[in-house]
């Protein structure tokens, strides 16, 4: 769902409101401080006003532009999914992945909603299984949850192909019971990755491994190129006790470089 579909509902009520008032000739204008008495045609008592629906708060966030897709995920090739770093685009836009899930704060809520970020959640099973409503809580329209293995073995690129498929099957699996959705994307515990992951990755029906080039970490940017954001960055983040001090180094950031953060998957056409 785009922003604007998201918009629609509350301006639709605006709207309703609107003409619910029109019809009682109780239009705001007439009310304004100093000319506010009552008409006799259209006397305004405890009673009318107590039954005036609730006008929902207008979102704060801006309609986020839409940017024309100018990348394509690789195909599957020889059994093996993509690896991507980065996605290489024109458009002056940047990526948020949050990942693991350990850290639960209600802050990180507040703040992601405040600032209306999309994210892509790389989530643990093992992590996020005893409160998966938090996650649930934190997911607005056109956020994901994808693949970050049962266990979160980071030396899990090195072991058998077997042990790699459960690892990445039984996130596919508990991802979909508990949030709905079979993830596309998967990215490795550490981030070190194997051709035996990527046929792993490729025969649980994951469409790429998503790896990064910068990160937002112990309330600074992270750069492995350069010193500042570039158009199609992926950035990684944690569920941290330091979540507000990262994302307040990540807003900066991307303010700094002019890019806009958009949704991973709707990009990448994998939602
Ligand atoms: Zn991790």
């Amino acid at each position: 769902m785009s922003d604007f579909d998201r918009l629609a509902p509350t301006r639709r009520a605006a709207l309703g409101l609107l003409g619910a008032a029109a019809v009682a000739g109780t239009l705001a204008s007439c009310s304004q401080p100093g000319t506010g008495a009552p008409t006799a045609d259209a006397p305004v008592t405890a009673e009318t006003v107590a039954e005036a629906p609730e006008v929902p708060a207008a979102p704060e966030t801006p309609a986020v532009p839409t940017f024309a897709r100018d990348f394509q995920v690789p195909p599957i090739q020889g059994g093996l999914v993509p690896v991507i770093t980065r996605v290489t685009t024109k458009n002056p836009i940047v990526f948020l992945t949050i990942d693991d899930g350990v850290t639960k704060k209600p802050e990180a809520i507040e703040l992601l909603r405040k600032y209306g970020y999309p994210v892509t959640m790389f989530l643990t099973k093992n992590f996020v299984q005893e409160d998966p409503e938090y996650f649930r809580q934190l997911m607005r329209d056109g956020d994901f949850v994808e693949n970050h293995t049962v266990s979160h073995d980071v030396s899990m690129s090195t072991k058998s192909y077997p042990y790699q498929l459960a690892e990445i099957k039984g996130m596919q699996e508990f991802a979909q019971a508990t949030f709905g959705r079979r993830p596309t994307l998967f990215r490795p515990p550490g981030g070190a990755y194997s051709a035996t992951m990527r046929k792993a990755c490729a025969d649980a029906g994951l469409r790429a491994i998503i790896d990064w080039e910068t990160k937002a970490n112990a309330g600074h940017m992270d750069y492995q190129y350069g010193n500042s954001l570039r158009p199609g960055d992926i950035v990684l983040m944690h569920f941290r006790p330091e979540f507000a001090a990262d994302l307040a180094a990540f807003r900066a950031a991307h303010l700094a470089a002019g890019l806009t953060v958009v949704n991973l998957e709707h990009f990448l056409g994998v939602e």
